[in-house]
């Protein structure tokens, strides 16, 4: 490709709302341009990019068995009514009628449609396992789109459906697939991680998440010190705390606390560790139908996960419960407890099953319980609801937690029956019986990982593409166009790197040098071939834009060296 013929529009300027390094490189380097919000045009490196990542993931899919298919972006609503997920997909879901006022979705995943495409014609346990995927556009009317392609309404995904006739065989497919996804992000240059993740309102039996390591990351990772253990922070466990904090022993009593709300207060009042206070945090819980109000209690050096509160009680969406709220049903703010307490549901914190000797609101202004055993509670619903911290014991092993960001690039999840049950697609086992099919599902976000790639790869003064995912590996450079010497040397590397297949621009503007080397940075060509003034010495340069290290080479020598670097 010719510069002087690429639609490549460069721009010094950034979009007002571009804060990361990817949403504005990709921008000012001209691969993406914003339509509205959410909506990005790829123009044609952003769309080479975007191509390069989905022969990568095809050529991972095709090494372990999946088939490509394309399904229609437009589905009936009538399957998302079927499955029950109309609802819970709330306004994400564009819906739309057309001119015969059938209902349709715009597909912001694609389960429903998946089941339907084999139910009643895979039928029989001999045709399985079947594991069928896409790379196809989704939409999802986000509330805040943002970070460019990070977010976006309109965005390219793979997506995978596997049916399985038992659950060693989903097992399988799982771990091929995440071998599969690894090999992916490998190629892509990608420093990642793979974290286990929230099953979430979904069900099913384990999900993990790939994780692009980068500081702009909207994703809290818990990662171990020692082993491979991580886990995103809405799954992440912990181990068991050893360094217990003395018990402050008392008989059971209520006591007059005055003003004492805070758990602070509370453990300053009592003079003991917050570790034997229990702590009560109020919700509303947002379900399709309805909402209520909520408690969760934990220890009160520890801090609720909302997302395995949200996942525990099965809600859509869960918000903070406002005093008002609270005092509305009879509860007291900054005195709520466990015991005594039937004004609402609630859910403590597993890590407080049969704990003795706490400390807790007595569900009545100014008086809280100590000497509290928990194990009167027992019948009550314990679940894990703690936010792990920094420092917490790994889960697996002697090492420690830490937090990271990551990037969520992909998720694998094992649905089990969850969908081919409530949309009644079901083989023959071989007995003879009908069984509904046994399922995993694959995403990835491919036009996130474009963004992802800048996020992990970039410098003050643009992209830096690896080698797997650059529009273009080299960039020969022709700093004078009117010299007839340099020009022709550059035709002729550019014909010769051509006739290699290496994929290669030249760069024949009638601009100053200084501004196609700005270029050349900007865009992220792994390496650029300068032919300048010191070609009458008959020397040229090589720039590698990842270490912006220049290195000046005999032009007989040159295609060689070029060559054997990339
Ligand atoms: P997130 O938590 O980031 O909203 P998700 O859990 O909704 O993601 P999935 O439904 O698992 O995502 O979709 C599979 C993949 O599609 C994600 O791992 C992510 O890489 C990508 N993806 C999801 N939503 C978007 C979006 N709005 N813009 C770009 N990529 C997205
Ligand atoms: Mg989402």
């Amino acid at each position: 490709m010719r510069l002087s013929n690429l639609y490549l529009p460069t721009t010094k300027e950034a979009p007002s709302d571009a804060s990361l390094p990817s949403h504005i490189f990709l921008s000012r380097a001209g691969f993406i341009s914003q339509v509205a919000s959410g909506l990005y045009n790829f123009l044609p490196l952003g769309k080479k990019v975007l191509k390069k990542i989905e022969n990568i993931i095809n050529e991972e899919m095709e090494a372990i068995g999946a088939q490509e298919v394309e399904l229609s972006f437009v589905t009936p609503a009538e399957l998302w009514q079927e499955s029950g997920r109309i609802e819970k997909f709330g306004k994400e879901l564009l819906r739309f009628k057309d001119r015969k006022e059938n209902l349709f979705v715009l597909g912001p995943t694609h389960e429903e449609m998946m089941v339907n495409l084999v139910r009643n014609k895979v039928t029989s346990y001999k045709q399985l396992p079947l594991h069928l995927y896409q790379i196809k556009t989704k939409f999802r009317d986000e509330a805040r789109p943002r970070f460019g392609l990070m977010r976006g309404r309109e965005f390219l995904m793979k997506d995978g459906y596997s049916f399985h006739a038992n659950v060693e065989d989903l097992d399988r497919e799982f771990n091929a697939v995440e071998e599969a996804y690894k090999k992916v992000l490998t190629r892509l240059g990608l420093n990642f991680r793979i974290v286990e993740a929230d099953s979430g309102a979904i069900g099913g039996t384990g999900s993990k998440e790939l994780m692009v390591l980068a500081d702009s990351g909207e994703d809290t990772i818990a990662v171990c010190s020692k082993c491979e253990y991580g886990a995103n922070i809405e799954a992440a466990k912990r181990s068991e705390r050893t360094d217990i904090p003395k018990e402050p022993v008392a008989e059971f009593n209520k006591f007059l606390t005055p003003d004492t709300k805070s758990i602070d207060e509370l453990s300053e009042f009592f003079k003991v560790d917050a570790y034997y206070t229990v702590k009560a945090v109020a919700k509303r819980l947002v379900y399709e139908d309805r909402s209520e109000i909520a408690l969760f209690f934990l220890r009160g050096c520890d801090a609720l996960q909302e997302k395995k509160a949200q996942s525990v009680t099965k809600a859509i969406d869960i918000v903070d419960a406002s005093e008002e709220e609270l005092s509305e049903i009879g509860l007291v703010a900054g005195f709520m407890g466990p015991l005594d307490q039937d004004k609402v549901k609630y859910v403590i914190d597993a890590d407080l099953y049969e704990a003795k000797n706490m400390i807790c609101g007595a569900n009545e202004k100014d008086y809280h319980f100590v000497g509290v055993d928990m194990s009167v509670l027992n019948d009550a619903f314990f679940a894990d609801i703690v936010e792990v911290k920094e420092g917490d014991g790994c889960p697996y092993c002697d090492g420690e937690l830490s937090y990271t960001k990551g990037i969520e690039v992909g998720h694998i999840f094992k649905l089990g029956t969850t969908y081919s049950k409530v949309l009644k697609a079901e083989f023959l086992n071989e007995r003879g019986q009908a069984e509904p099919f046994i399922m995993g599902t694959y995403g990835m976000g491919v036009s996130r990982l474009v963004a992802a790639i800048i996020e992990q790869h970039h410098d003050e003064n643009g992209c830096i593409w690896t080698k797997e995912s650059a529009p273009y590996m080299v960039n020969v450079m022709v700093s004078n166009v009117k010299d007839e010497a340099q020009m022709a040397l550059g035709e002729k590397l550019y014909a010769e790197l051509k006739s290699k297949k290496v994929e290669v621009v030249l760069d024949d503007r009638k601009e100053r040098f200084g501004f196609k080397m700005k270029d050349a940075e900007l865009v992220g060509y792994p390496y650029t071939i300068v032919i300048g003034k010191e070609l009458e010495n008959g020397m040229v340069q090589i720039f590698e834009r990842a270490t912006s290290n220049k290195e000046n080479i005999q032009v007989e020598n040159i295609l060689h060296v070029m060559m054997e670097r990339i």
